[in-house]
């Protein structure tokens, strides 16, 4: 189940061109009042609480500078079907991400468009995945047992 399977047209029409320059508030706000309302790496929920909606951020599938170096139309890759919501961790884990597999052409259609920004959002999502897991090591080994540290002190004090 992939967040663009809730778009219009089952994610296969192409959708209007991003207005707004505010991802939280404009273009992010957008996919939530239409229903997509969680991380579409990791599920967490970023309408639940306002702490987690500070987190909302919107990730380009094809990143902007891969959809411009690739020749797809600047309508296609700044539209809402090129986004999803993702939180600030999940973005941040891939904000390098390069299509290393992908040529430069002429001109696209736009079943090219989709099925490459279905590629792309299965190979991230696997990438996030794997830096996400790395993560948890390094805070269940790191961090949680400064946390408890810190906490057990806070009670003695
Ligand atoms: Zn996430």
């Amino acid at each position: 189940m992939r967040p663009f399977d809730d778009y219009h047209g089952g994610g296969y029409t192409m959708l209007p061109k991003l207005k707004g320059g505010n991802a939280r508030r404009d273009y992010g706000h957008w996919l939530v009042e239409r229903g997509q309302t969680s991380c579409a790496y990791c599920k967490m929920s970023l309408v639940d609480s306002y702490e987690h909606w500070l987190l909302l951020t919107v990730d380009h599938v094809i990143p902007v500078s891969e959809g411009r170096r690739l020749g797809i139309p600047k309508n296609w890759y700044e539209s809402y079907s090129n986004i999803v919501l993702a939180c600030s961790g999940c973005n941040g884990f891939r904000n390098r991400y390069e299509v290393s597999w992908r040529e430069p052409k002429e001109s696209w259609e736009e079943s090219e468009f989709f099925e490459f920004r279905d590629r792309v959002f299965e190979e991230k999502a696997a990438l996030i995945e794997a830096a996400r897991n790395s993560e948890t090591r390094f805070y269940n080994d790191r961090v949680a047992p400064v946390a408890s540290a810190v906490k057990s002190h806070t009670r003695t004090v």
